[in-house]
């Protein structure tokens, strides 16, 4: 294993691992997205400059040329005279002249005082020179490359500030725009599962449908319903089914795309979407990842107080929302414990609905859902992928079955048979299997024993689930992994399974001490995992019997001091405490019952991996 992580196939590290990658996707394409407007602010700004560049060389080359034909004043008064001046021709209200002198060329030079210098003339054509004087109107025509090239820097700021605005704009009303114009045909037909969930949005598609039925009732409409849940769990789609059953327009924005580039823009986005929802109503208006915007004002710091901004013309537009406009505002976020209590206050996200990970009927539907599109085979069995996915969103579900795609088409399979979906979920929990890596006996040995302790462990622990497959064939950033069969889906866990899981986890660690009296870094993933649990159950879950049912997480430092000074001592030692007694247990059980212990890891050293019914096979006798 050496560095290698080594990851359980659990539905608890499902639970545990909240950053699903659909939502690291979802940041890549924002910052895409940021990325796209910068290049073109910058390649205009290039532009610009190139313009600049350019315009400024001719300038050049005009001076220059003037310079050649230009003639001093005292020159000029000079050549007057000595009478060789023929011509001077000026414009009125320009202090240019051009002057023809005898034997020369036409030649222009600046007048300091155009009325003195008409006069000089004059009294010269009056003593008998031959002076011709032409005094041209004033002509817009002559002036307007002066007038353009002065004003060309202010010209440029200005047209650089509204290409800026612009832009700033551009990528939200492009986006209103394309969402409202193809109405969502996106249906509760496309949600499976959220049976509960749906019938309570039932609601308010009637409410969007039929708002007079509301009103004449004297009944307010809802204006902002928050859906809770962790990444791919179906928000977005359940927001946009509704919008599709109500058939009404769905004009969608996210947290992070109110907070970019410019200060203050925020603000200004948020009015211009409630602007464009204004005039689509009735609508919806999905605002995902809230909490970008909507966290918690604690602090004062740039980036808060812009927060604070866009927040707060949130607040003002929703507050401001008349009651004939049926306005109905969805917002998502998976940090619930983040937001600003205000956005929770009647009038405007007064409705709460948590979408949670689909149950065992719900992740069938989805299956059935997205396989329906998929060549699947007669012997695929989507019950049993079911079963065995417990802990898993709709979007790794759908993620399943592409993979599954994918897999079939690498083996060359005609349609997608069973081992390609179970490769498939094997992939997308712990990594692809790399069968060419070179491992070293010891790492083998060190892997085999690591991997039946879990197995072992578990098998004597009542709460905890069969084993389905043992491996010590890497996967991902696993060594090996030991795969347990889920059971149901459970709403509640007792502290006694999660005293066990404890034990179960720490099993691999309590082998490698146990049999080759070292430890080793595989099982970090299981240490990170153990100590998250043990700290819920201290924290979270008020099972230390010493600390009480108390909440600590999320405290601000002065709402734990009112538990005393050391209370972080206190919970660290109850988190220690458990882990400790953990860790013994599972090198009892491993004492106990080392022959299994060697005969599992010996089998595993042979062939690699156990599966489940050999895994009963060792036990058959007891
Ligand atoms: P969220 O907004 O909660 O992160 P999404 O609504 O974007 O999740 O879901 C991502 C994808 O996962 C959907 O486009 C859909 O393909 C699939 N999915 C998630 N939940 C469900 C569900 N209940 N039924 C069908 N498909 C689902
Ligand atoms: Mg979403
Ligand atoms: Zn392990």
């Amino acid at each position: 294993m050496g560095e290698e992580n080594n990851k359980e196939f659990q539905n608890e590290n499902n639970r545990y691992n909240e950053n699903g990658g659909r939502n690291e996707n979802n940041k890549q394409n924002d910052n895409k997205k940021s990325n796209d407007k910068l290049l073109i602010v910058l390649t205009v700004i290039a532009i610009i400059l190139v313009i600049i560049a350019i315009a400024s060389v001719f300038l050049m080359q005009n001076k220059k040329e003037q310079d050649d034909n230009t003639l001093a004043y005292t020159d000029l008064i000079k050549e007057i005279s000595n009478g060789n001046v023929e011509k001077v021709e000026m414009t009125v209200g320009s202090t240019t002249v051009k002057v023809k002198i005898k034997e020369q060329e036409e030649k222009t030079s600046i007048v300091p005082n155009t009325e003195a210098f008409v006069n000089l003339i004059q009294d010269k054509v009056a003593e008998g020179n031959e002076i011709e004087l032409i005094q041209k109107p004033r002509s817009v025509w002559v002036q307007i490359p002066t007038i353009i090239l002065n004003l060309l820097p202010t010209l440029i700021m200005i047209a650089l500030f509204v290409m800026i605005f612009k832009l700033q704009g551009l990528g939200e009303k492009g986006k209103v725009y394309e969402e409202t114009e193809r109405k969502t045909k996106v249906t509760f037909k496309d949600v499976a599962g959220l049976e509960e969930e749906k019938a309570e949005m039932i609601e308010i598609v009637d409410f969007l449908k039929k708002p007079e039925k509301y009103t004449k009732m004297g009944a307010k409409i809802p204006r902002g319903v928050l859906l809770y849940g962790k990444p791919g769990t179906g928000k977005t789609l359940i927001a946009k089914a509704i919008a599709g059953e109500a058939n009404v327009p769905f004009i969608s924005m996210s947290g992070s795309e109110f907070i970019e580039m410019f200060a203050g823009l925020g603000a200004s986005r948020v009015r211009k979407l409630f602007e464009r929802a204004r005039k689509l109503a009735p609508c919806i208006v999905f605002i995902d990842e809230i909490d970008a915007i909507g966290s918690r004002r604690a602090s004062n710091s740039g980036a808060e107080t812009e927060n604070n901004q866009t927040l707060n013309q949130l607040l003002v537009e929703m507050d401001g929302f008349s009651s004939e406009e049926t306005i109905i505002v969805l917002a998502a976020t998976n940090r619930p414990e983040m937001l600003d209590k205000a956005l929770l206050r009647p009038g405007r996200f007064d409705r709460q609905i948590t979408i949670p990970a689909p149950d065992l009927k719900g992740r069938l539907e989805i299956l059935k859902i997205h396989g329906a599109d998929k060549k699947l085979s007669d012997d695929v069995n989507l019950e049993s992928i079911a079963e065995d996915t417990a802990g898993f969103t709709g979007a790794e579900l759908a993620n399943i079955l592409n993979e599954a795609a994918i897999v079939a088409t690498k083996n060359g399979h005609e349609e997608i048979e069973n081992d390609d979906i179970e490769e498939a979920v094997k992939k997308v929990t712990v990594g692809l299997e790399k069968k060419e890596r070179v491992i070293s006996e010891k790492d083998k040995k060190l892997t085999a024993y690591h991997e039946a302790g879990h197995a072992v462990v578990s098998r004597y622990l009542p709460t905890q689930s069969n084993v389905k497959e043992v491996s010590i064939i890497p996967r991902g950033v696993a060594g090996g992994y030991t795969m347990y069969k889920s059971d149901e889906d459970k709403y509640y866990i007792s502290k006694t399974e999660m005293k066990e899981k404890l034990i179960a986890l720490l099993g691999g660690r309590a082998a490698e001490k146990l049999v080759l009296d070292d430890i080793s870094t595989g099982a970090s993933n299981d240490i990170e995992v153990a100590t998250q649990i043990a700290r819920d159950m201290v924290t979270k879950y008020g099972m230390s019997d010493k600390l009480g049912p108390i909440d600590f997480q999320g405290k601000e430092p002065y709402e734990m001091q009112m538990f005393g000074e050391d209370i972080g001592d206190k919970i660290g030692l109850e988190v220690k405490a458990l882990i400790d007694e953990a860790y013994e247990n599972a090198q009892k059980l491993l004492i106990a019952h080392r022959d299994k212990l060697d005969l599992i890891a010996e089998t595993l050293l042979r062939q690699e991996k156990v599966n489940e019914r050999e895994f009963q096979e060792f036990f058959k006798d007891i």
